[in-house]
């Protein structure tokens, strides 16, 4: 039921004071016609319309959650209590910098710890999500080659197995997409990705943009030669970051090569998303491109933090520092955790990912199949859909009736029945041990009963949704009805 059909004339929830301030009517023009149809409850009923929403959604907090590619990790709840200080929340962006002092610190120490683990030498807070900051860093490239005169470097490389947003902030940057194909490993395959960059179309290739490890979960083991052969040819090397679970502390995508990348607070540094929101894409560079970074950047003059614009700043991505207390969340879990948790952190994800498809791989065909994978790893269900009509959004959907959130599906694009499952590290053995047995119920229930499963969800609060229509045909407004 909407809040709207709860509502009834004359109830409320607000307990204002009296105005202590003169009334200030506005001119007639401005005024609206008629009230605004607001709904109007009482605040239990308020209170129990949210908890009733809460109930019906699957989050983080309900379950297993292996969503791979997008992390959803615990949210730790001291990062929301850093986050709710007051002198965190209680500032206006504008305040002179010596009486935000302690906020500016934090922007300072955040770019340091990302740059110890990313071995960038300098940060931007301003992208307000990933594909914020891919979009930002591809500009950062772009401005890069303007101020060389490579004027004509407008073409980008990017793997068939990339994010889909990657192609898609490479056209918002004004760039074109050329796509290469992955090799038999599901890697990027280097010949031809050599020929590329030795043609004559090397002069206009702006650079190349890559998940390592990738979307298969596969860490690419030629990556020093990949990011040479585009440094050869005059590119730059773009590195998507939005998950570094399986190498924080481990492997630095500046010493693989890369040049920029952002970074997703709200999947790898634990703060929530998915309409838990607002997430955060910081961007880091290398120091040559640094001069054109995006807003104001934290710098110190004698002990004495102010905020400074790059010389040859591409301008404003976002209003002021971005999504500030997600900053101070990833601080809060980078601080919690100290250098050693953040690797040990990357560690158990690796091994949670390996353990669950060790212990799948008997029933379920693995894309790309190699002895260990990254933090995920990519089933394909292609022989299953063959042998039992099921499909992988059937096991998908019934996963759901057992408590557990679907992986991400029919993604990587390059495999055609793919369910990719990130368990992500603070999973327990027990967790994981239940998980599996699940997916392996329901291997053995597509062989014995499908129609089951095509019939899939039936214990949640709604059935099987129609997506396709839901897409093509949204209901986005309500209308109601005239008393
Ligand atoms: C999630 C993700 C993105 C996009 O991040 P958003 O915050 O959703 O914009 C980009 N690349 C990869 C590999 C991702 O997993």
């Amino acid at each position: 039921m909407l809040i709207y059909e709860k509502s009834r004339q004359g109830r409320g929830s607000s307990l204002l004071p009296a105005c202590d301030v003169p009334d200030h009517p506005l001119p007639e023009k401005d005024l609206r016609a008629e009230a605004p149809g607001l709904p109007q409850v009482s605040e239990v009923d308020l209170s129990r319309h949210y908890t009733e929403l809460a109930h019906k959604a699957h989050g983080v907090n309900d379950g297993f959650y292996p969503l791979g590619s997008c992390t959803m990790k615990y949210n730790p709840r001291i990062n929301e209590k850093t986050a709710a200080l007051p002198g965190f929340t209680g500032v206006h962006p504008l305040q002179p910098e010596s009486t935000v002092q302690g906020c500016l610190q934090v922007l300072k120490e955040t770019g340091e710890a990302l740059s110890a683990i990313t071995g960038m030498e300098a940060f931007t807070f301003q992208p307000a999500a990933g594909a914020h900051g891919e979009f930002t860093g591809l500009l950062l490239i772009m401005a890069y080659h303007q101020a060389n005169g490579q004027t004509q470097r407008t073409k980008i490389i990017v793997p068939d197995s990339a994010h889909g947003t990657n192609p898609a902030s490479a056209v918002m940057a004004g760039m074109s997409v050329i796509n290469v194909d992955s090799d038999e490993s599901g890697c990027v395959d280097v010949a031809k990705l050599r020929e590329l960059c030795e043609s004559e179309e090397g002069q206009e290739i702006a650079g190349l943009m890559l998940t390592n490890p990738n979307t298969a979960g596969l860490f690419d083991p030629n990556i020093l030669e990949i990011t040479r052969i585009i440094h050869d040819c005059g590119g730059q090397v773009y590195y998507d970051g939005a998950n570094l679970n399986a190498v924080m502390g481990i492997a630095r995508p500046a010493d693989m090569g890369f040049d920029c990348v952002h970074l997703n607070l709200h999947k790898t540094f634990s703060t929530p998303h998915g309409g838990g929101g607002p997430g955060a894409g910081p961007v880091g560079c290398r120091a040559h491109l640094a001069p054109f970074l995006p807003g104001k950047t934290v710098e110190e003059k004698d002990g004495v933090l102010t905020l400074a614009k790059p010389a040859q700043s591409l301008g404003e991505m976002k209003d002021f520092y971005g999504n500030f207390l997600v900053a101070v969340k990833a601080l809060t879990y980078i601080k919690t955790l100290g250098a050693e948790g953040i690797l040990s952190a990357s560690q158990n994800a690796v091994l949670n990912a390996n353990y669950m498809m060790a212990k799948l791989r008997d029933l379920y065909d693995i894309a790309f199949d190699t002895k260990v994978c990254m933090h995920e790893f990519v089933m394909d269900l292609s022989r299953l859909l063959k042998e039992t009509g099921v499909s992988a959004m059937d096991i998908a959907k019934g996963l759901l009736d057992h408590g557990i959130h679907p992986p991400t599906m029919y993604f990587p694009l390059t495999v055609h029945e793919a369910l990719m499952v990130e368990p992500t590290e603070t999973e327990s053995r027990e967790t994981l041990d239940w998980a599996i047995g699940v997916l392996r119920d329901l291997h053995q229930l597509a062989h014995t009963d499908p129609e089951a499963l095509h019939q899939a969800p039936v214990t949640t609060p709604v059935r099987r949704l129609d997506e396709v229509g839901a897409a093509r045909h949204p209901v986005l407004r309500y209308t109601r009805e005239e008393a």
